[in-house]
C-alpha cells in the first residue's frame, strides 16, 4: 500500500502524430488534479494491417521527447515503439506491473474520446485490475457512455477525491474537470497540408522539427 503522495506512476500512450497541447497541457492540468509527479509517456507501434502513421515512429518519439524536454513530471518510455507486435495497453500495463510489483499505484492517462472506446480495446475487462484510469475532458464527446453496462461500469469505479488513487494500486477511474483544448493531430496534418497556421496548437520545438523533416505536406 502506497503511504506517500509522490508515489502515484501514471501512463500516457498515443501515436501522437504529431504530439499537440491538447495532449501536453491536459496532463498537465491531470498531473494536477490527480497530484502526478511523474508521468511516462509511451508512443506506441501502429500494426502493419492498421493506417500507418504519417511520421515514422522515430519522428514521433522525436516530437514527444521535443514536446516534453524541460518539463521534469515527464519521462519518455519506447518499450511498445522497439516492440513489432501491436502496442495493446494491457500488454504494456502488464510490464509495468512486472516491473513495479503488485502494490505500486498506476494510473492511465486518456481522454474523453478514448473512454467511449474503451470497451474496443483488446483484453479491456483486464485493465482496472492493472491500473486506475485519469480521463482528460476532451470537447465534442459525451462524458456518458452509451453502451450496455457501460454507465453503470464506469458510475461503479469512479472516485472523486484524487488522494484515493494514491492509495491503491489500480481499480478506479477519475474524471478531472481539465481545460478544453479542440485540438486533434488529425487536424493539425490538414492544416499542414494546406499551408495553414497551427502555432497555436502545437510547441515550437515540435512544428520546427516537422518543418525540418517535411512532414505532413501534401
Ligand atoms: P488523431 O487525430 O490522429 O486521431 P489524436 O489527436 O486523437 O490523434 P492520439 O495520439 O490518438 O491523438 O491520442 C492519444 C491520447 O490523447 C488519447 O487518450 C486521446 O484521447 C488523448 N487526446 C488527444 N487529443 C486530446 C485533446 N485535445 N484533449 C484531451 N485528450 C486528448
Amino acid at each position: 500500500m502506497a503511504d506517500s503522495l509522490s508515489e502515484l506512476i501514471a501512463l500516457y500512450g498515443g501515436t501522437f502524430d504529431p504530439v499537440h497541447y491538447g495532449h501536453i497541457k491536459s496532463v498537465i492540468a491531470m498531473a494536477k488534479a490527480a497530484q502526478l509527479k511523474q508521468v511516462i509517456v509511451l508512443p506506441n507501434n501502429v500494426p502493419p494491417h492498421r493506417p500507418q502513421p504519417d511520421a515514422s515512429s522515430e519522428q514521433r518519439k522525436t516530437m514527444v521527447q521535443l514536446a516534453v524536454a524541460g518539463n521534469p513530471l515527464f519521462t519518455v518510455d519506447c518499450r511498445e515503439l522497439e516492440r513489432d507486435t501491436p502496442s495493446w495497453t494491457v500488454a504494456t500495463l502488464e510490464t509495468f506491473r512486472r516491473e513495479y510489483g503488485p502494490e505500486q499505484p498506476l494510473a492511465f492517462i486518456i481522454g474523453q474520446d478514448s473512454l467511449l472506446t474503451l470497451h474496443k480495446w483488446y483484453q479491456h475487462e483486464k485493465i482496472l485490475s492493472l491500473c486506475h484510469l485519469l480521463v482528460c475532458r476532451r470537447p465534442g464527446y459525451p462524458l456518458t457512455l452509451p453502451e450496455p453496462g457501460r454507465q453503470q461500469w464506469l458510475e461503479d469505479n469512479l472516485v472523486t477525491e484524487a488522494h484515493l488513487l494514491h492509495q491503491s494500486p489500480c481499480g478506479s477511474i477519475f474524471l478531472a474537470d481539465t481545460p478544453e483544448y479542440a485540438i486533434s493531430a488529425t487536424e493539425i496534418r490538414t492544416r499542414l497540408a494546406n499551408n495553414s497556421p497551427c502555432d497555436d496548437l502545437l510547441p515550437d520545438s515540435v512544428l520546427d522539427y516537422i518543418r525540418r523533416e517535411h512532414l505532413y505536406q501534401s
